[in-house]
């Protein structure tokens, strides 16, 4: 591959239309006019992670339900594509956490990595007075970590197990569907990364007041913090994929079955025939990413197959509104969190009719969230199963008597990447031996972290990598 640009055209496959495909596609489109982008999926439709089911009349997202717009990238990209003016914020509340009390209100302050404010947890009564304690000792046991380290190991660590086992396991498992003593503090944990190298304390940090910076007169008007649209977050894909119209060749339906080398270009061979590339970037799972490129990269082989990927399902339960508005629990919280020792065949449920404007009339939605990293629930149970099982767990949880009038299930096997101790470096290596190849680029969250402010940021990042490639077609 040679390093000069020419005007002759830039020829892209992109493998997986999820969010980061389909960022990446559109963002090297618009910076590379000369570009010929060629969009490959192997399901019917767009989106991946991204998909609702109608209920009703009602979509109800079953994948991604929150976008969390803190993130740059995440920001920006919902501005360029007009849908700050449409976005709506979700309801305020809090969720429930299923604690040695009871059921506890998530004491404010509390993330997905821990308390970040001390006087909630304090007054909550969830910790117990030696968890307190052991807390208390943080500015005392706090160490130095340069290197990497699950998050569990760091939690326990700076503020004991009781922290990581009530509000981090919870919490961030849950988002991970995975364990926190095997995911990665660098890959999952990333704004905890400073604070371990540099061994500061959380605790001190946490005590000492914040003052925001004043907002720049010129700034755009703030986007809510978790966000989504009417209709749920098909917008986003909705928008990124009429984004693409005439710019993109997208072509849903068709897999690809191996990345070859072509000359110095590569080929993805499909069953419609080849599709000639100067650069391929892979945006699909773990399996598919080292299926693909393992072949050229032995270190790829070996960043994909330290992922394993873990099966979940959501179900989606509809109630009378009547019966609904009678429970405190449905009418007051946005949703219920368990951690893995509690979990049974439900794990999280979101109160969709209340953190979102969903606006049916006579029923009440909630989702149920099932299935870890090492479990197998959620597809080995049969759909009577499941949702036989996360309806008596909900009713016996929040004390709910009415029977759902709508309940369906829909899975996701071998979906969420777990992105283990070392991941980070793994991937480092695996990109340095694809970047010595030339043409070939990971992305998505197999490489760059679960979420979809993780993917767009990974979609963007490799965009840009792939439009600052001056390729010369022969
Ligand atoms: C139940 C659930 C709830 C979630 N909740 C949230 C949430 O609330 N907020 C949040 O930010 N994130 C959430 N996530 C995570 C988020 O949705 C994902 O991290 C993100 O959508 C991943 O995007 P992606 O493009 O990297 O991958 P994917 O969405 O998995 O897309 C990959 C695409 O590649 C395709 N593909 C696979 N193999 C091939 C092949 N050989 N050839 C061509 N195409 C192929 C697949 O069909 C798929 O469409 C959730 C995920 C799930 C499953």
């Amino acid at each position: 591959m040679t390093s000069e640009t020419t005007q002759a055209g830039l020829r892209v496959a992109i493998v997986g239309g999820g969010v980061t495909g389909l960022v990446a596609a559109w963002r090297i489109a618009r910076e590379r006019p000369d570009a010929h982008v060629t969009l490959l999926e192997a399901s019917d439709r767009l989106g991946g992670q991204v998909r609702a089911i109608d209920v009703e009349g009602v979509q109800v997202d079953v994948g991604a339900e929150a976008i969390h717009l803190g993130a740059p990238d995440a920001a920006s990209l919902v501005r360029e594509l007009g849908l700050d003016t449409t976005v709506i914020a979700a309801r305020r509340g809090q969720s429930l956490l299923l604690t040695r009390r009871g059921l506890r209100p998530l004491p404010a302050g509390v993330g997905p990595t821990g308390p970040t404010q001390v006087g909630p947890v304090l007054k909550s009564g969830i910790l117990s007075v030696p968890g307190l304690l052991r807390a208390g000792l943080e500015p005392l046991t706090r160490r130095r970590h340069p290197g990497d380290l699950s998050v569990g190991d760091f939690i326990d660590g700076r503020f004991g197990r009781e922290v990581t086992t009530t509000f981090v396991d919870p919490l961030l498992g849950n988002l991970h569907s995975g364990d926190v003593h095997r995911l990665s503090l660098h890959a999952t944990a990333k704004q905890l990364v400073p604070v371990a190298a540099s061994g500061d304390s959380l605790l001190v940090r946490a005590l000492k007041k914040r003052v925001p910076p004043p907002r720049r007169p010129d700034a755009p008007a703030p986007l809510p913090m978790f966000a989504s649209w009417p209709g749920g977050l098909g917008a986003l894909v909705a928008a990124l994929t009429s984004a693409l119209d005439g710019r993109v060749s997208v072509r849903t339906g068709v897999p690809a079955d191996a990345v070859v080398r072509d000359g110095e270009a590569w080929r993805v061979e499909t069953s419609e025939g080849p599709v000639a590339a100067d650069a391929v970037v892979v945006a699909v799972g773990p399996e598919a990413t080292g299926r693909l490129l393992g072949p050229h990269s032995p270190a790829v082989a070996t960043a994909m197959g330290g992922v394993d990927a873990a099966s979940v399902a959501t179900v989606v339960l509809a109630y009378e509104a009547d019966a609904a508005g009678a429970n405190e629990v449905l009418r007051d919280y946005n949703g219920l969190l368990l951690n893995s020792h509690q979990s049974g065949t439900l794990k999280a449920m979101t109160n969709m009719s209340r953190k979102w404007p969903l606006d049916h009339p006579d029923w009440h939605i909630v989702r149920v969230s099932v299935g870890r990293a090492g479990q197998r629930t959620a597809v080995d149970l049969s759909d009577d199963e499941m949702i036989g099982g996360v309806t008596r767990e909900l009713a016996d949880l929040i004390g709910l008597a009415a029977r759902p009038v709508f309940a369906r299930a829909v899975r996701w096997p071998a979906t969420l990447p777990q992105l283990s101790v070392g991941h980070l470096e793994r991937v480092a290596a695996a990109r340095d031996e694809l970047s010595r190849l030339g043409g070939l680029y990971l992305a998505g969250s197999a490489s760059d972290g679960l979420g979809l402010t993780s993917t767009i940021a990974s979609g963007t990042a490799v965009a840009r990598a792939v439009a600052a490639t001056g390729v010369r077609v022969g």
